[in-house]
């Protein structure tokens, strides 16, 4: 299972944020979108990532004045990426490795996509359950 299959049962929307917004405008799209990360664009170039988890900390260390900061302030400036043609196993171990749940899919220089736990998970789950009904089928000798 490679990560353009992930791609393609995935919405081709992509959720960014300008370096330049403030956090607060970034926390308000990751609640409205219901997401836990957005790729930092500047142009099409990507300069960063912004995840619920480094608003938290930062609400932490410097209280709710921090959202008032741009983006920029916060993010992660260098981004762990892969590419379509990448297997998902690869991808967990670059989450497991790095401790973080997202890595963007980069094409010939754009963001074309970002894979989240969360896909990985659903695609194993679903690889597993089809292992097991063609198990069962075997045994069964259907
Ligand atoms: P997450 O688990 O994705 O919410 O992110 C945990 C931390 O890792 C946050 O500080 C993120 O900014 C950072 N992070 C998330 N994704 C990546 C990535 N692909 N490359 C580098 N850092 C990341």
């Amino acid at each position: 299972m490679l990560v353009q299959d992930i791609l393609k049962t995935k919405s081709p929307e992509i959720h960014s944020i300008s370096p330049d917004k403030s956090v607060s405008d970034a926390a308000r799209q990751l609640t409205e979108c219901r997401i836990g990360s957005v790729v930092v664009l500047n142009g099409t170039a990507l300069v960063g990532i912004l995840s619920e988890r480094d608003i938290v900390r930062a609400i932490a260390r410097l209280g709710a004045a921090c959202l008032d900061e741009h983006v920029s302030a916060l993010m992660t400036k260098t981004v762990v990426t892969c590419n379509r043609d990448q297997t998902i196993s690869s991808i967990m171990e670059m989450m497991s490795n790095g401790r973080f749940r997202h890595v963007p899919v980069v094409d010939a220089g754009a963001v074309v996509g970002v894979i989240s736990i969360g896909d990985v998970v659903k695609h194993r789950l679903d690889e597993t359950q089809e292992e097991v009904r063609q198990l069962a089928a075997y045994v069964a000798g259907t």
